[in-house]
């Protein structure tokens, strides 16, 4: 028993020391406070939740700043991307016009000589009618003077050769050509790419440039307009002696502009005219 009555006297004695001593330590704290002024003891209590909401305020008031910032900036590009959208666009339109003003004098394709293509043809002006000149004894096929008065020296040169060369086909209007694509393709009952690859759109045949002709062989008619041609002595004679009278080969094999292969089609590159026709139009130089 003695021992219990002494536990519990040690913890009474425990826990009287244990209130004299906070009442020491309260009267300790009691002092304490005084000293430090006011202003010291709340700062460490009320100042981080001041700083804390307005730093929030602050944040908050930045990023909606910045996304406001944000939104008018985009919008400012979305705006100005326009603008140089169809500014470029007015412009493009602007360049595609002006080189080619409308000349009440020639048709609108004659007056445009451009890199336009269509279905892998270029577009080509039409020989103006006073530019034209028979090259056959019955005045049917025409081709610009230059062109003609070079097709004809060929054609004697290659006479004295042996060689019959005979045109099936020169200058064609464009209402012939226009005859040509459109009544040849309903027809056959093509569509528009396949027709163009045997025959030119209107306003895309070199044959309404007045430079170009197709020719046969005098003696084997049968290969007129036919791959078949190229097997003649007259494409054989041509193949070697064309270029000397300024001819070349409009529609070779494998031709970049996917045109069937013609070897019976020639066009006149011999002056400065008909070279600028078929090549400023491709951009080669
Ligand atoms: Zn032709």
């Amino acid at each position: 028993m003695l021992p219990v009555k002494q536990a519990l006297n040690r913890a009474g004695v425990k826990r009287l020391d244990k209130v004299s001593a906070p009442d020491n330590s309260s009267n300790v704290t009691k002092h304490l406070p005084d000293d430090i002024p006011v202003a010291l003891r709340d700062s460490p209590s009320v100042a981080p939740a001041t700083v804390d909401r307005s730093m929030l305020v602050a944040g908050l008031t930045t990023l909606g700043a910045i996304a406001l910032a944000a939104v008018i900036l985009v919008a400012v590009q979305l705006q100005r991307s326009q603008q140089a959208q169809s500014n470029s666009a007015a412009i493009a339109a602007n360049s595609a016009q002006s080189p080619t003003p409308p000349n009440p004098t020639t048709s609108p394709t004659a007056a445009s000589v451009n890199a336009d293509i269509m279905l892998g043809h270029f577009r080509y002006p039409e020989a103006p009618l006073a530019e034209l000149t028979p090259i056959a004894s019955d005045g049917s096929l025409k081709l610009r003077k230059s062109a003609a008065k070079a097709y004809q020296e060929m054609q004697s040169a290659a006479q004295q050769e042996g060689v019959s060369l005979v045109p099936l086909s020169g200058f064609r209007t464009l209402t012939d050509q226009d005859y040509l694509f459109f009544g040849k393709k309903a027809e056959r009952g093509q569509v528009a790419a396949e027709r163009a690859k045997v025959s030119a759109p209107p306003g895309y045949s070199e044959h309404h440039t007045g430079y170009a002709l197709d020719i046969g062989d005098g003696a084997v008619p049968a290969t007129n307009l036919s791959p078949d041609f190229e097997n003649t002595p007259a494409y054989k004679w041509l193949k070697a002696n064309a270029p000397f009278h300024s001819f070349e080969l409009s529609f070779p094999k494998n031709n970049k502009q996917g045109v069937s292969y013609e070897p019976w089609h020639w066009r006149f590159v011999g002056d400065r005219a008909s070279l600028e026709t078929f090549y400023k139009a491709r951009g080669k130089k």
